[in-house]
């Protein structure tokens, strides 16, 4: 079944000032994203609470573990990461970039956004609006993935390598990645789609830890899929093991999957942890702590009962998260207590971390979604920024920024984005 993908009619309204902000920290946030998947010690120690409590993410760093341990052969680098903000409405009514978090493993809708803007133009001028239309922001982040991953192709060395996206067994979301597959063809980059149970049944290393699937050799996995624990059985695991021993360019490498936990960006807000990351850097440290909102640990201890304390006395000022990616996984008000309350005292409080409640202005739009009514909703909205970068050994080659995302959704729901049914495709309009 073919549907098309949900849109606001209208474009919404976007203080130029944050837009621009959340733009030129982009590169800071590739910079760190990156220095952090290259410090073990970090990792490990950051992780160590979370793969008590957590199986998922205690699986994902063995793998990283092992890898490690029998030397990396993989020597180029590609990360593609979002950043995603919200408005903060201050008490004076003034609105601050808040980051969400960032997700370094299939950030997805780079492909379907870079349209987004043509509809919202289109409907702009059959209301009779072209000025208004003619200010919208052009906005192609499929061409700009793309363009890191032919980089990453190019520096693997091989022309007669593949580019491989990794994808789900069932995939809802197969247009959004055709977008940067067009991109790859169109660049005489030879892709081809597979799922983890394809790799299982066909993938094989050489001495030299080369990855061939069915006899062709591949230059870099762009994982679309292996982020959430239903996406892994035990053979889907040993996939997994494979392509991270090999030596194709995984697109994130584990990782940088792993410094995209949601532990990782708490600890990352203590004060002096972005410094000892990246010494030297004191004004991308300033630019990037500027988005942050107040995030706590909620591990063994005085710190953390505090905050269990806090929250449960005053949960709508918080949001409670596990480490999950996807959307439709944090607790909020009510829940939020009830939960916290029964797991206060026990080791499982440390597989969450507490944030900052973000209260932005609210807007009104129509959501225009397949077979659902037509009505006019009160909105928020949650702006990404595509950023991308390719390492070789120790050089980083490219560092960009690639384009940016809208998403807006009804307050009633608290969370989930535009593959989780909530959020819906927007353009920004730059007030
Ligand atoms: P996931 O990895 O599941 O996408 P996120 O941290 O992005 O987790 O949270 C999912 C959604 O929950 C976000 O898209 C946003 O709508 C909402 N959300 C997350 N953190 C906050 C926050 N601090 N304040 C308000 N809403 C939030
Ligand atoms: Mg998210």
């Amino acid at each position: 079944v073919v549907n098309y993908a949900p849109f606001t009619l209208l474009p919404s309204a976007v203080p130029s000032a944050l837009f621009e902000q959340a733009y030129a920290v982009q590169q800071d946030f590739n910079l760190l994203v990156d220095a952090i998947s290259q410090n073990k010690e970090f990792l490990e120690h950051t992780l160590a609470s979370t793969i008590k409590a957590d199986d998922f993410t205690a699986r994902l760093f063995r793998i990283h573990m092992q890898v490690l341990e029998e030397g990396l052969a993989q020597s180029v680098f590609l990360g593609i990461n979002r950043s995603d903000y919200m408005f903060d409405c201050g008490v004076d009514g003034t609105p601050a970039l808040k980051q969400i978090e960032i997700n370094t493993i299939a950030a997805s809708f780079g492909g379907l956004t870079s349209r987004t803007a043509a509809v919202h133009g289109q409907v702009l001028k059959v209301l009779g609006k072209s000025e208004e239309a003619s200010r919208l922001l052009p906005n192609n982040p499929s061409k700009g993935l793309a363009l890191g991953i032919a980089k990453a192709w190019e520096l693997y060395g091989s022309q007669s390598a593949v580019v491989m996206f990794l994808v789900e067994e069932v995939q809802r979301n197969i247009f959004d990645q055709r977008c940067v597959e067009n991109e790859l063809w169109n660049r005489n980059i030879r892709v081809i789609r597979k799922r983890f149970r394809d790799v299982f049944e066909k993938g094989s290393l050489d001495d030299a830890k080369r990855l061939y699937m069915d006899g062709q050799e591949v230059a870099v996995v762009y994982y679309r899929e292996g982020y959430v624990p239903e996406n892994y059985d035990q053979q889907n695991w040993e996939a997994r093991l494979l392509l991270e021993r090999s030596r194709a360019v995984k697109c994130p490498d584990i990782a940088t999957q792993l410094a995209g936990t949601k532990k990782v960006q708490q600890e990352l807000s203590r004060p002096g942890t972005l410094e000892r990351l990246l010494p030297g850097h004191t004004e991308a440290v300033a630019r990037m702590r500027a988005t942050f909102a107040g995030l706590y640990s909620l591990d063994v201890g005085e710190e953390g009962d505090k905050m269990a304390a806090m929250a449960i006395a005053d949960p709508d000022q918080f949001v409670l998260k596990p480490q999950r990616e996807g959307g439709g996984n944090n607790l909020y008000g009510e829940e939020l207590r009830q939960v916290l309350e029964k797991i206060r005292d026990s080791p499982e409080r440390t597989s969450y971390i507490l944030m900052d409640k973000i209260k932005p202005q609210p807007a009104m739009n129509y959501l225009l979604r397949a077979h659902s009514p037509l009505q006019v909703s009160e909105c928020i909205s949650e702006l990404g920024i595509f950023g991308v970068y390719v390492r070789q050994g120790k050089e980083i080659v490219m560092n960009k920024a690639a384009g940016h995302l809208l998403r807006t959704k009804a307050i009633e729901h608290a969370d989930g984005g535009v593959a989780a049914g909530v959020a819906v495709l927007d353009t920004p309009y730059l007030v």
